[in-house]
């Protein structure tokens, strides 16, 4: 039986590969475009679903169900748009539905049609564009305009990703807002990606400057389902001009794209640790590709990753080695912890006397510091010098670690928080004390012996609360805070005019890691650190100092010479000598379960169906091990290992696996989670 009045078209709504329902057919009474916003009934329900192609049968089986509602008041997401959530779907080893649903605001599959056309509505108004002229725009360096010359060429036919690689301060945004400028007189939209809107309040600003008259959006995860509806349906409509967003705006419908901009694209965050586990960097160089518009990825410290493709020309690197003027970068000086007299059995000192005198001078001088600990609390463990308790976290591999302020041992993997106890709870002892130390401690250590000093801190545990980040960053601008203490958060993009001294706090832990891009987040984030100082000429001598045990380390000679080239080089060079990226490719597969031996059975397994495929060949996968923190909030983590020098084999292989491994989670018992995840960041 078939209806001759109807059609079908195939749906993705939001289902796991697996399921088997990822894409259905459904009937309908005339034939809807692709990119089609739709409402189906799934078993007893209705979803959101997207159409994906428009009649594929020439009849209509009558058992198909119907299309419930089509919402006609939202044009259909663009042919490209789709073309990229099905790269990632494929490439991230998920279903097209998952991406795609989640790549749309929330608030578009929960309201009614009848809602969504209101908000469409009031979208379409204009926003306020304000009368003010733009900012006078500097006149460009001889280098920052040879950049722009390069994008621009892009911008008129088909090129390689740009890498613009400049120092801090060496004028990137500048060239950012520039190439904007170009695009929207060209009448196309720019998409802005930033590692972190909370942290960059002031591009948003920037942007908004030089362009008053123009309709910039923010897009993410801070603003409300309404505000980021609002967001996206300007975008999609094309009255959007500018979107800034975090790595989700990677995904933003954007009909008249025309420049996509990553900037600090070296930044973790544009990893997406849940769900699809992307990376909008590298999503948005295939976006690019696709739309056939240029991409410039920024960073003082590119990824080694984008820094081999620059070496081996698939990508354009446009240098800007100088700060914009005449600013130089601080001299960093090194710090032997070791060389320290001290007493037997008494712990160093937070800070080394040379670095308490330099810090003493400067603000006395009225200029600003910067002290970076990448650790907050007050202290990482309490102990019982008595019976050798410890602040070990009850579900997680862990310590917990003490805070002071509110008086808590908090475990900062599960997040499981109680007050500190008044005695040793195992031998009752009174005086449990603190070992090692935290950004809170830091400071308190700080504020004792630098009385006259005004500090501040910025970390997760000070930002806590509503416009504290803000106002902290307000009070460093005016300058109010002679030093501020924090974690990495204090290396990150902010333009601080007045600071002429960085000290970092032992940062040597990430020398010997067991992960091996340790040592290059850990010299981008120095890098970072150091490209705080002396953003204004007029302090010139502006100085890192930096605390460490093993100042003969490589990491630090490079640092000292701001050469980013030189330490790029040693660690590319180990990486291809270890076969590790960017010379071969991961992905990682990890179970969690209550017991462990689930979890290994699980892998176990799961490497054998590996083995056994054709498409295993060229594909090496690894043993099953625990992860670095193998417990957390009761639920144990292993992961295992698959790599190969050649992408395509990976993508293959995965492809060819993953149905074995959704087969195989139901013949497991006990196991809680997998997820595969490919080009995984920390392994
Ligand atoms: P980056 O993004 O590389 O840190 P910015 O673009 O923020 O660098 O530039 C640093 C500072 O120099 C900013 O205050 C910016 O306004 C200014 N600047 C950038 N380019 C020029 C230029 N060509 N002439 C004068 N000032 C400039
Ligand atoms: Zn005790
Ligand atoms: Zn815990």
């Amino acid at each position: 039986m078939s209806s001759p009045e109807s059609t079908t078209v195939q749906v993705v709504v939001d289902a796991p590969r697996h399921a088997g329902l990822a894409a259905l057919d459904y009937r309908c009474d005339r034939s809807i475009e692709p990119g089609a916003l739709v409402r189906v009934p799934l078993g007893r329900r209705e979803v959101a679903g997207i159409v994906w192609q428009a009649a594929q049968r020439p009849h209509t089986p009558a058992e198909l169900r119907a299309v419930v509602q089509r919402f006609e008041m939202l044009s259909p997401l663009p042919p490209q748009w789709m073309a990229l959530v099905e790269f990632a779907a494929g490439y991230y080893q998920r279903s097209i539905g998952e991406v795609a649903l989640a790549a749309l605001p929330s608030e578009l599959r929960r309201l009614s049609a009848a809602q969504l056309a209101a908000r469409v509505r009031r979208s379409q108004r204009a926003p306020h564009a304000l009368a003010a002229p733009a900012s006078a725009a500097a006149t460009l360096t001889a280098q920052q305009s040879a950049a722009l010359a390069a994008i621009d060429d892009a911008a008129s036919q088909p090129r390689a990703p740009l890498l613009l690689h400049g120092v801090t301060g060496s004028g990137k945004t500048e060239v950012y807002l520039r190439a904007s400028e170009h695009a929207l007189a060209r009448g196309r939209q720019v998409l802005l990606l930033v590692p972190e809107i909370n942290l960059t309040p002031q591009l948003l600003a920037r942007v908004v400057e030089r362009f008053p008259s123009r309709s910039v959006v923010a897009m993410h995860s801070a603003l409300t389902p309404a505000q980021r509806l609002q967001a996206w349906l300007r975008a999609h409509a094309g009255s959007a001009d500018i979107v800034l967003g975090t790595r989700l705006a990677v995904f933003a419908s954007l009909p008249r794209l025309g420049l996509i901009v990553v900037d600090e694209e070296h930044d973790a965050s544009y990893k997406q640790q849940e769900g699809a586990r992307y990376s909008a960097r590298d999503l948005a160089v295939y976006r690019g590709h696709l739309e056939r518009v240029p991409v410039v990825l920024g960073s003082a410290t590119p990824s080694l990753e984008t820094w081999q493709h620059a070496r081996s020309g698939r990508y354009q690197r446009l240098p800007l080695d100088e700060r914009i003027g005449g600013a130089v970068l601080p001299r960093v000086r090194l710090f032997d912890m070791g060389s320290l007299p001290r007493a037997p059995g008494q712990p160093p000192p937070a800070l080394a006397p040379a670095v308490l005198d330099a810090l003493r001078e400067r603000t006395a001088r009225g200029e600003q510091a910067l002290v970076f600990l990448n650790r907050r609390g007050y202290a990482p463990v309490l102990h019982c010098p008595d019976c050798g308790w410890k602040s070990e976290c009850p579900h997680c591999s862990a310590w917990r670690v003490f805070h002071k302020f509110d008086r808590t041992l908090r475990c900062h993997h599960c997040g499981a928080s109680e007050s500190v106890p008044r005695a040793c709870p195992s031998c009752g002892n009174l005086d449990i004390q603190p070992i090692g130390r935290g950004t809170e401690k830091l400071a308190e250590q700080l504020a004792a012996a630098l009385p006259v000093a005004r500090i501040a801190r910025l970390d997760a545990d000070a930002t806590r609360s509503r416009g504290a980040l803000e106002r902290t960053l307000a009070a460093v601008h005016d300058g109010e805070v002679d030093i501020l203490v924090g974690t990495q958060m204090v290396t990150k993009g902010h333009d601080f005019r007045r600071i002429s001294l960085v000290v970092a706090v032992n940062p040597d832990s990430a020398l010997f890691s067991s992960d091996f891009r340790a040592a290059e987040r850990q010299f981008a984030l120095l890098m970072q650190a150091a490209g705080r100082a002396g953003r204004d000429a007029a302090h010139a001598g502006s100085e890192m100092w930096v605390q460490t045990w093993h100042p003969q380390h490589a990491l630090f000679a490079a640092l000292r010479a701001h050469d980013y080239a030189l330490f790029a080089q040693r660690l590319l060079a180990e990486r291809e000598a270890a076969g590790l990226p960017p010379f071969a490719h991961l992905a990682l597969l990890r179970a969690e379960a209550r017991d462990a031996a689930a979890a290994m059975k699980f892998l176990r397994r799961a490497a054998e169906l590996g083995a056994a495929l054709p498409e295993a060949s060229g594909v090496a996968v690894y043993p099953p091990v625990p992860m670095a923190v193998a417990r957390v909030a009761n639920v144990e983590r292993l992961q295992m290992l698959a790599e190969s020098a050649s992408r395509l084999r990976l993508q293959r292989f995965l492809a060819a696996w993953l149905p074995q491994l959704h087969a195989l989670r139901g013949e497991v018992k006990g196991l809680a989670r997998w997820a595969v995840d490919v080009d995984p960041l920390a392994i």
